[in-house]
């Protein structure tokens, strides 16, 4: 039976959703929709699914100053496109992205009062995010308590990680409390996972490294389909250098901001998530597009600081591998940046890495120069497909 499956993902900053018609195994996108610059300037465009844009409204400030008045006006518009048919017919359930599943969520799960109790006490844990994550599941249950809600966690993916990948050399009491390396944007390594079966069966099976390279930053490494370890860690500020993000950092430079500088932990945390990382270190943006630009020295020092912390992690995960049979780009940057691919393939041609000029700027799947080394792909992401793929399925067992 035919049903409509609405998958919501909520950042820091945007909302993005997507409804796609489900039989079986088929997944067709209906309408998808994202809500961005909220805070800044908010915009809201809504494409059928052959991604033609059907409307596009600009958004005044005042009216989207957070993520819970861009929930409003996201939910307002499904409520009206369902009344009209404009997706295919009424929503059967929601699936939503969850930041943070802790030591415990280690798959999708029905959203009940105890989950969504589950999912709250977690806030500490990604205080940015959850909140956001929290939100449209919070205003679904007011507006449709009948809806089947389903939470899919970024953190689930990794949490098959072993022991060794899974502690910090810290005192076990705090490993027990749930101080781990649990990993993020495990719903887009999954859909990769995924994705390979299809592009590339014979590395699917293999070990492959994913750089998820968006506004958040991270790798993964992949065997046989599974993650065994990734850069992110305890939350989401580990690993490679981000839009406003550091990445790793000697804890020691957190103790001097609290001693030399005074500042608290509320200013530190406001420090470590939006004011370093591409715009901190070029002092100019956080977005790629605007430092490939600018000829400002400190613009082009950090992109390379970007390329050169990426290929060195990358480094770190193939000796976690024992050696690698692919990279795979996906997401903002690792999609469209065809200069940040080419320049960290080049800093990876030590694992035999190469990539084809004219594949790399044409964004075809299959990068790679045809040497007998590991593959290069670049394989768009699509975390609502794969929140809606758990939808589906839970709600099969329901
Ligand atoms: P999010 O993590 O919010 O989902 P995205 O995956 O959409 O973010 O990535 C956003 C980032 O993608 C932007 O900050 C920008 O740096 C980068 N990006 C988008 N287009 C390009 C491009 N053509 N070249 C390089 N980087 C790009």
């Amino acid at each position: 039976m035919q049903q409509i499956l609405l998958a919501i993902n909520a950042g820091s900053s945007s909302i993005k959703f997507q409804a796609f018609a489900t039989d079986g195994d088929r997944f067709d996108r209906r309408v998808s929709g994202l809500l961005e610059g909220i805070g800044s300037q908010p915009r809201l465009v809504i494409r059928d699914g052959g991604n033609t844009v059907l409307a596009t409204r600009e958004l005044d400030i005042a009216a989207v100053p957070s993520v819970e008045a861009g929930e409003a006006i996201v939910g307002d518009w499904l409520t009206g496109a369902m009344a009209t048919d404009a997706i295919g017919g009424p929503i059967a359930a929601i699936g939503h992205r969850v930041v943070h599943g802790g030591p415990d969520f280690s798959s999708a799960v029905r959203i009940d009062d105890a989950v969504l109790a589950r999912i709250t006490a977690l806030t500490h844990l990604a205080p940015l995010h959850q909140p956001k994550n929290l939100a449209p599941i919070l205003a679904w249950r007011r507006r449709r308590p009948d809806l089947p809600q389903v939470a899919c966690f970024d953190t689930a993916f990794h949490r098959g990680h072993g022991e060794l990948a899974d502690r910090f050399a810290i005192p076990d009491e705090l490993y027990r409390e749930g101080v781990r390396r649990y990993g993020f944007h495990g719903i887009s390594y999954e859909f990769i996972a995924e994705k390979l079966q299809e592009v590339a069966p014979s590395i699917a099976a293999g070990r492959v490294i994913v750089a998820h390279l968006g506004n958040g930053c991270s790798l993964c490494a992949l065997r046989g389909g599974r993650s065994i370890d990734s850069t992110m860690s305890f939350t989401a500020l580990d690993g490679i250098p981000m839009g406003t993000r550091p990445g790793a950092l000697d804890p020691g430079i957190v103790l001097y901001l609290m001693r030399e500088k005074a500042m608290d932990a509320a200013a530190i945390e406001r420090f470590l998530y939006h004011q370093c990382g591409l715009k901190g270190l070029s002092g100019i943006s956080n977005d790629v597009r605007v430092l490939e630009a600018s000829d400002d020295r400190l613009a082009r020092l950090a992109l390379d600081h970007f390329v050169y912390r990426i290929t060195k992690e990358i480094g770190a995960l193939a000796a976690v591998l024992g050696g690698i049979d692919a990279l795979v780009f996906t997401a903002g940057i690792g999609e469209n940046g065809a200069d940040i691919r080419a320049r960290i393939v080049a800093g990876s041609a030590w694992l035999g890495l190469s990539l084809d000029e004219g594949a790399n700027r044409a964004r075809r799947t299959d990068l790679g120069a045809g040497t007998s080394g590991p593959r290069v792909l670049m394989i768009p992401t699509d975390e609502e497909w794969m929140i809606a793929r758990h939808t589906r399925r839970l709600l099969a067992i329901a």
